[in-house]
């Protein structure tokens, strides 16, 4: 069942959209050759528990951290470790949500570590740009598969791969509410969007294959070919003046 958000409840999801989005920030000014994801994911927690919020994802369906920390190949869903030392180069997803006052927001963002390879970069560009596209069709009237389509085909443009195995989501009073938000799709199809719904668009976007694979750790979501991947995610509410990204520093 799909939630409609009054403008009082998305005022609220829009402070939760800026402490995630801080956190995201800070983040990704940590993200250095030499530094480790468990570092990178203590400064989240420490940023969204400063702001009084509570970070989304630590205990959620028993995910160890505050942030999923993804390099390279890895798509989603990585859990930082003291072990996993960055590396000019790489290319670091990090996926961090926080409840603040009874509400999640929820965002991601790609971030090169040092000097990163051109290819590397095109796909980071490629994959935020198809996420703004995305958000361009999040206007009430037209349907998900609008979302979906317009993903898609910036994607699959540049040769890059759309990744189906996870989607995007509704957020609110919990991190994961319908409607499911696929980044692929059929133009006009799908739920109508309306005033006041509150989703997560979240393109992942594969250098090669589509196909991903869960490691043995049952979280860590890999690109099936070990090609990079990446990941940029912004919560948003649809309204009469259409789209507004409530993940989003002042
Ligand atoms: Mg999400």
């Amino acid at each position: 069942m799909v939630i409609l958000k009054t403008a009082r409840v998305i005022r609220k999801m829009r402070e939760a959209g800026r402490i995630s989005s801080g956190a995201l920030r800070e983040a990704g000014k940590a993200v250095e050759p030499g530094v480790s994801t468990l570092e990178i994911d203590n400064i989240v927690r420490n940023y969204i528990e400063k702001q009084g919020a509570t970070p989304s994802f630590l205990g959620y369906g028993g995910f160890p951290a505050s942030a999923c920390i993804s390099v390279n190949n890895v798509v989603i869903h990585g859990i930082p470790s003291e072990k996993q030392i960055l590396k000019a180069g790489d290319i670091v997803s990090i996926d961090v949500g926080a409840k603040y006052d009874g509400y999640h927001g929820d965002n991601a963002f790609t971030f090169p570590c040092g000097d990163v390879s051109k290819e590397a970069k095109a796909l980071m560009d490629a994959t935020r740009n198809s996420l703004m596209e995305g958000i361009s069709k999040a206007v009430a009237g037209n349907r998900l598969g609008d979302i979906g389509a317009a993903v898609q085909r910036y994607v699959e443009a540049r040769s890059y791969s759309v990744v189906r195995d996870y989607v995007g989501h509704g957020v609110g009073a919990k991190l994961h509410e319908d409607p499911s938000v696929p980044n692929y799709g059929t133009p006009g199809r799908g739920v109508r969007l309306l005033p006041g719904m509150t989703i997560a668009i979240e393109p992942m976007v594969n250098q090669g294959t589509p196909r991903v694979r869960v490691l043995g750790d049952e979280w860590t979501t890999v690109t099936a070919d070990g090609k990079l991947s990446a990941h940029f995610e912004h919560t948003i509410a649809i309204t009469q003046d259409g789209p507004v990204i409530l993940t989003l520093p002042d």
